[in-house]
């Protein structure tokens, strides 16, 4: 996962940060004064329309051997539509305070005026929190030395409902006049649900520690996606861009093509998002998740959203999926979201096994999506039906594509060792096949011949034999040819069936 992507909150390292402004003070093509030093947005040098066209043909390029990519779903408003944004502080030697993110690899803060694409809310709200530090007497945490209190403020908002939560990381408990402050807080912007103190009292890169401390409110967000509706605490993984996220799934949802009769496995589910808009349409769903963090929001969410058909596991998707397989469940449809690195041939071994009728595979990867599409490939059971690709994550190198892979039918796959003679199907042979043919000359004659001894007769009879029927594999290869005698009971057996 990257500054862009999927990774989790508490796993999430201080320095990836992404923040851009657009006033372009620095006189760079992009207008963001700090892109070069920030690194979050590789793209921010292109049009939007020239963003698109860059991530669909590397996606084409990739996929070329599997099927054709549809358009890309673009975002009408490619702004500012990050829904977590997080802030470091630091103190300038003329006791300034900056709010903004490490400079790429350092622990110097660079200060950001305006981003491209974090909400903008938010950013307003880092602001007032600068603006109080002073009057509340607060210090802020130095990396170097390890003194000071706040290490970093993090904001989530619900971009459906509303709501918004600041988590405020401290280094220490103890947080003097902390209700006092959010009490402020919330006085300068009403629209703030929550506040929580996180405590992250570990040297160490990541956002997040471990303990929170809830100042005002319910202590989480909530978030609608599809219909549904999601519980966002501190720590719980959420897709940034839930604008884009509601067409990836709507995607995934009209290649699942589910009819209310299926059992449908969600791999790689996360908080449970994909399995719990899948369940209305669907009999039963499973969800697998090796995060247990996640697996227990995941839960939380089947509960939320009152679905009696969702159940959860908490565990390694390749490895559940073994024991699916070997229990010989019932799957009709899969859904897998792997991180970035993809899915395992574990995985898809039992997925084969389980012969579902549709895999519908997300992926924010796509070399790993390539290379386990051609692992799929090499089992010969489904072939791509349809390539998807929506844009999660503009301005930056990241993408979203959805595969649709459908099961072949048993014929296609079917490894049969066919003799090319018996594809040989002429109109003078499909009058006697060669299996009647021999059968005849046997019982006739009692002679036992070949079908490449048949093949050669037919052909001095002028009968029409297949292209590639029998001709020697290379120029000089030598072939038996038939002896007299069997010639001509071959002959009498083409007179017998009428074809001479
Ligand atoms: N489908 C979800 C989450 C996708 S992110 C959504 O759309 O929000 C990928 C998820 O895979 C993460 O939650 C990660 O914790 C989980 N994961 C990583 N490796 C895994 C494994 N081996 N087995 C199961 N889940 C795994």
């Amino acid at each position: 996962m990257t500054k862009q992507g999927r990774y989790k909150q508490s796993g999430e390292q201080s320095k990836k940060h992404v923040h851009v402004s657009e006033n372009g003070h620095t006189g760079n093509k992009s207008g963001c004064p700090i892109s070069k030093k920030c690194g979050g947005c590789q793209y921010i040098d292109k049009s939007y329309a020239e963003q698109l066209k860059i991530k669909t043909d590397q996606v084409k390029k990739l996929l070329a051997p599997y099927g054709s990519v549809d358009e890309i779903i673009g975002m009408k408003e490619p702004y500012h539509y990050r829904n977590k944004v997080n802030a470091a502080f630091q103190h300038k030697r003329n006791g300034e305070i900056l709010a903004g993110v490490y400079e790429e690899g350092t622990h110097r803060v660079l200060s950001v005026d305006d981003c491209k694409i974090e909400n903008r809310l938010a950013q307003e709200i880092v602001e007032t929190i600068r603006g109080l530090l002073r009057s509340f007497k607060i210090t802020v945490y130095n990396e170097d030395s390890g003194y000071g209190l706040l290490r970093h403020v993090m904001i989530r908002t619900g971009h459906a409902t509303g709501e918004v939560m600041v988590v405020l990381v401290t280094a220490s408990p103890i947080f003097p006049s902390k209700k006092n402050f959010a009490k402020a807080l919330v006085k300068a912007h009403p629209q703030i649900t929550t506040i929580v103190q996180n405590i992250n009292d570990k040297d160490t890169s990541m956002v997040l520690g471990e303990r929170n401390q809830v100042l005002y409110g319910r202590g989480f967000i909530e978030d609608k996606l599809c219909g549904k509706t999601f519980k966002i605490s501190p720590t719980s993984f959420y897709q940034v861009n839930p604008v884009q996220t509601e067409l990836l799934y709507n995607k995934a949802m009209e290649y699942a093509n589910l009819t209310g009769e299926e059992v449908v496995v969600d791999a790689y589910c996360g908080t449970g998002t994909i399995g719990i808009v899948a369940s209305d349409h669907a009999k039963q769903v499973i969800g697998v998740e090796l995060n247990k963090a996640a697996a227990k929001d995941a839960i939380t969410n089947v509960k939320r959203n009152e679905c009696k058909n969702v159940r959860i596991y908490d565990g390694d998707a390749g490895k559940f999926m073994v024991g699916m397989a070997e229990a010989g469940t019932d799957v009709d449809v899969v859904f897998l979201d792997p991180p970035r690195s993809g899915s395992t041939p574990e995985f898809f071994d039992s997925v084969c096994k389980l012969a579902p009728k549709r895999i519908v595979y997300i992926s924010c990867g796509p070399e790993s999506l390539a290379r386990d599409l051609k692992y799929l490939k090499s089992k010969r059971m489904y072939q791509v039906e349809k390539i998807a690709l929506v844009d999660l994550f503009p301005w930056t190198e990241h993408c979203e594509t959805v595969v649709l892979l459908s099961q072949r039918k048993a014929d296609d796959y079917v490894e049969v060792e066919l003799e090319l003679d018996e594809l040989d199907v002429t109109s003078a042979e499909s009058k006697a096949t060669y299996a009647e043919i021999k059968d005849y000359v046997l019982k006739e004659h009692g002679l036992k011949v070949s079908n490449l001894y048949i093949s050669q007769v037919k052909r001095k009879c002028g009968i029409e034999v297949g292209e590639n029927y029998n001709l020697p594999k290379s120029e000089d290869s030598r072939q038996p040819q038939c002896p007299e005698e069997k010639e001509k009971a071959i002959k009498d057996a083409l007179e017998h069936f009428g074809m001479i």
